[in-house]
């Protein structure tokens, strides 16, 4: 039985982390709208500095374009056993495109306070080459600015100044917390929290994992 699943959840929330730990446990791919958008800009395409004109400025990209990428994605033949969205459906019309193209399980509502988001995002480091995700106070790699799970270099995103994650946070209120009651109505919402920032990812994802292993019961 495929496993659809959808996170939810304020940027900051932790939804890369976990994704990434819930594939390697689930089996499935993760698949980031984010990841794709950088992809893309590092790429250098003529649609790479589309997107970078709407990402630089904590802004989303347009629904068409960004609804077009990740049917393409879907199409795969590694969705086949399910999939972990992360950063998409982010407004009410990529949701209704993504009831066209696909059935969801579940929607895990990540919950994390504004001082949770601000203070990991403003210390959030990313892998250049893989996209692994660290933290200079919580999740600090085991060499200084080197990944540890590919030997890449660390940096910090164009979009995690303090000005832009105020804007992305703005965004994300506005127009992408409007999927929280989408999803409820459907019945398809579960909630997890992260009350502490030092807690282990771990324990959220263990939390997510016996939320979506109930129905195998
Ligand atoms: P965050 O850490 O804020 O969740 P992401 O890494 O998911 O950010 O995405 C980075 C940028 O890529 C966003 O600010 C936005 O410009 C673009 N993007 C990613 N997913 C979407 C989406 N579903 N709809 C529109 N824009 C998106
Ligand atoms: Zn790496």
């Amino acid at each position: 039985m495929a496993l659809r699943i959808v996170l939810l959840g304020p940027p900051g929330a932790g939804k890369g982390t976990y994704a990434s730990r819930l594939m390697r446990r689930l089996r499935i791919p993760h698949i980031s709208t984010g990841d794709m958008v950088r992809e893309e800009i590092k790429a250098g395409t003529p649609l790479g500095r589309v997107l970078k004109e709407y990402s630089d400025r904590g802004e989303l990209v347009p629904d068409d374009i960004i609804i077009g990428i990740l049917e393409e994605r879907l199409k795969k033949r590694d969705c086949a056993e399910g999939f972990i969205l992360d950063g998409f459906p982010r407004t009410i019309p990529q949701a209704e495109a993504l009831d066209k193209i696909t059935g969801i399980d579940y929607v895990i509502n990540i919950n994390v306070s504004d001082e949770i988001i601000v203070q990991r995002l403003s210390s959030r480091l990313v892998c250049k080459r893989c996209g692994a995700i660290y933290n200079r106070l919580t999740l600090k790699p085991k060499r200084d600015m080197i990944c540890d799970i590919c030997g890449g270099e660390l940096y910090t995103r164009e979009d995690d100044k303090p000005e832009v994650v105020r804007e992305r946070l703005r965004v994300y209120k506005v127009r992408t917390k409007p999927l929280i009651e989408y999803y409820r109505r459907r019945g398809l919402l579960r909630e997890v929290y992260c009350k502490d920032i030092k807690a282990d990812p771990e324990v959220v994802v263990d939390e997510i994992i016996s939320i979506v292993k109930e129905r195998e019961l």
